[in-house]
């Protein structure tokens, strides 16, 4: 079986950003509606935030966050883990009907120790597959930017969740 899903690496994916100060968190600054990097957000809802990953590991690869600023999953709000909760399976659903997936990796990295490179800020990793999309994956995957169709990407996406009657 090929992997591809290898949450250690995301600690190079991640070290774009290394400041744990929220200002300067992409998280926080994805949440607030017009701001730094709010290009790659392709839904908000109650306290919960969904955006694409510059880096993915493939079309689609979302990134999960609560609109808190925290890293611990434990000390998590359990209405706002919940509200989270519910945006995974979301998340599921419309990148399953939108792109075409035939699977997902998915998890979260907690702690520097187990390779989150942004652990201040609690986010959880959602990667669409594709039967046999190991073989085309590039060895060096992390550095495999294609800005338009993270463009193309966002803009089905957005359209998408936004159809999707409020939870
Ligand atoms: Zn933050």
């Amino acid at each position: 079986m090929d992997t591809l899903w290898a949450p250690w690496r995301m600690v190079y994916i991640d070290r774009v950003n290394e400041d744990s100060a929220e200002a300067s968190c992409v998280f926080c600054r994805a949440a607030a509606p017009g701001g730094a990097d709010s290009d790659l957000v392709v839904h908000r809802v109650g306290r919960v935030v969904s955006l694409l990953n510059r880096f993915p590991y493939n079309p689609g690869h979302l990134l999960v966050a609560p609109v808190s600023h925290g890293g611990d999953l434990g000390a998590l709000d359990p209405g706002e883990f919940q509200e989270v909760a519910g945006e995974l399976q979301l998340a599921t659903r419309v990148l399953k009907s939108e792109l075409g997936c035939d699977g997902f990796n998915g998890g979260w990295n907690q702690d520097r120790i187990a390779g989150a490179g942004i652990a201040s800020h609690l986010h959880f990793h959602l990667v669409p597959r594709w039967s046999g999309d190991t073989n085309f994956m590039p060895v060096l995957a992390d550095v495999k930017v294609i800005p338009e169709h993270l463009e193309a990407t966002r803009a089905k996406l957005l359209a998408a969740f936004s159809r999707q009657p409020p939870g």
